[in-house]
């Protein structure tokens, strides 16, 4: 397990829920003595006698004072997030109740926890894993269904039951070919070469079909990379607003909700898209003819998908025809958006019709069409593959170890092809084995421990 060691025989206690005024806040501590020490401000019952998952209502009092009154909810260890002693206090979400509440428990030797120490404890008290406490990380920030899916997928273990039997696997092959070592002057083969080749071969499929399910995987967590494309005045931003606007009225229709950072994303069928503000959308307006030497070519090539809007009162159809057999140079998928429909010629919509029959005619400013554009961009990037249920790898930490577990395993076969002796062979398979361990946490550094908690927010 871990090599990590922290001193973990303390309590530690946080605000769970966010800072700021709510209805209610909840204060966690976790630790051995969570109970006693929560039962020394509380009054109402005696919290050490009562059994675990039960809710007592009573008072949080320092000295005579009463601070609030508050439920309390028990968790006897080992039946709680950290496996240790847990309790949640509710009280009213007032900052000054819970400071209050905060001070009083680090006065009786609760000591305030780091940011992740609870999730932190989870792992290391054998809860779950690596990969599955930074996906409880991922859970707590997914804003989609998609990336709640992926997240949801891994927390639940799905992709470090693949990572754990392929390791197991391998492990098996390690200790065959160590032994050998032992028996050196007797020739013996414990471990046939020819079975090690089929299942390092085998591992590499696993371990390639994960490193590029990070594509995807980076798509659902950071949303799908798209550009709005078209020479000034075409209507980019208005395009933009309207689509932003609608999904803010959405959510400021949820009384109380409030988003302050959906300024460039919008979710459109559980799939987060996120406008790449190239110089040509709103700033400089790049046009398309500029886009040759511009970064505004590079930004296009990054992105998952392209809307190209050009202007129906523009009715040079020359000068579209050169920007689309442009963007078909950059090969992302685009969509072709004539703007402002309102104002249109028809004549010169019917030419367009005929020369590009896959346009959509919209309105930005008029709000016209917008639910047949999000249908479109919806049918690009293809919904299915955001719904697999499949193991995808979302974590730039686990692409790294997959990319060294792929560069050793890729060492191992090379020995086999070249007959290396057996403790090369044997190094290389521990080295794979080691990336692997990485991934779920069996090899741990502090370092990275401390790197992949510190993370989280304090609470969590
Ligand atoms: P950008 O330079 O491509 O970002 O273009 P803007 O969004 O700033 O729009 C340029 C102008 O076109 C503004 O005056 C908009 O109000 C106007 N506009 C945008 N969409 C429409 C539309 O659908 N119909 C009409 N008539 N005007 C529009």
């Amino acid at each position: 397990m871990a090599t990590y060691l922290r001193r973990v025989d303390d309590t530690i206690v946080a605000l769970a829920t966010p800072q700021g005024v709510g209805a209610i806040a909840v204060i966690r501590l976790s630790g051995k003595e969570a109970i006693e020490l929560a039962n020394r401000v509380f009054f109402g019952k005696n919290l050490e006698r009562q059994a675990s998952h039960t809710i007592h209502f009573g008072t949080i009092r320092d000295g005579d004072r009463i601070i609030d009154e508050v439920l309390v909810s028990l968790f006897v260890a080992p039946h709680s997030f950290t496996k240790e002693n847990v309790v949640e206090i509710s009280t009213h979400g007032s900052s000054y109740i819970v400071n209050q509440v905060l001070r009083l428990l680090v006065r009786q030797g609760a000591r305030p926890a780091e940011p992740g120490e609870f999730t932190q404890r989870a792992f290391l008290n054998g809860q779950f894993d690596l990969a599955q406490a930074e996906a409880v990380a991922d859970l707590i920030h997914s804003d989609s269904e998609a990336a709640h899916q992926a997240a949801m997928h891994q927390m639940r273990g799905g992709f470090s039951g693949e990572i754990a039997e392929l390791r197991a696997q391998l492990i098996h092959f390690a200790s065959m070919i160590e032994l050998e070592l032992d028996f050196t002057e007797e020739d013996v083969e414990f471990a046939s070469r020819e079975d090690l080749r089929l299942l390092v071969e085998k591992l590499l499929r696993v371990v390639e079909r994960l490193i590029s399910s990070f594509d995807l995987g980076n798509v659902i967590k950071n949303g799908v990379p798209t550009v709005i494309a078209g020479k000034p005045n075409a209507g980019k931003s208005t395009l933009l607003n309207a689509l932003l606007n609608e999904e803010k009225a959405i959510v400021s229709d949820i009384a109380g909700t409030t988003r302050d950072s959906i300024e460039d994303e919008i979710t459109l069928g559980g799939v987060v898209f996120r406008f790449i503000d190239t110089a040509g959308l709103r700033e400089t307006s790049d046009t398309i003819e500029a886009m040759g030497v511009s970064r505004t070519r590079e930004k296009m090539k990054s992105a998952s998908l392209i809307l190209y809007l050009f202007d129906l009162g523009d009715t040079d159809l020359v000068a579209i025809n050169q920007d689309l057999h442009q963007l078909e140079n950059i090969g992302v998928p685009f969509i072709k958006v004539a703007n402002k429909l309102d104002k249109g010629n028809p004549q010169f919509i019917n030419q367009l019709k005929e020369a590009h029959p896959d346009t959509l005619f919209i309105s930005a400013g008029k709000k016209e069409n917008l639910e047949e554009l999000k249908e479109k961009i919806l049918e690009q990037v293809n919904l299915d593959k955001f719904r697999t249920g499949n193991t995808v790898v979302t974590n730039i930490r686990h692409v790294d170890s997959l990319t060294r577990t792929r560069d050793s395993l890729l060492d191992v076969l090379g020995g086999l092809d070249q007959e290396v002796s057996n403790d090369f062979l044997a190094m290389d398979i521990r080295r794979s084995l080691h990336f692997l361990g990485e991934i779920t946490g069996e090899i741990t550094t502090d370092d990275l421990l401390d790197n992949i908690f510190s993370k989280f927010c304090i609470g969590k």
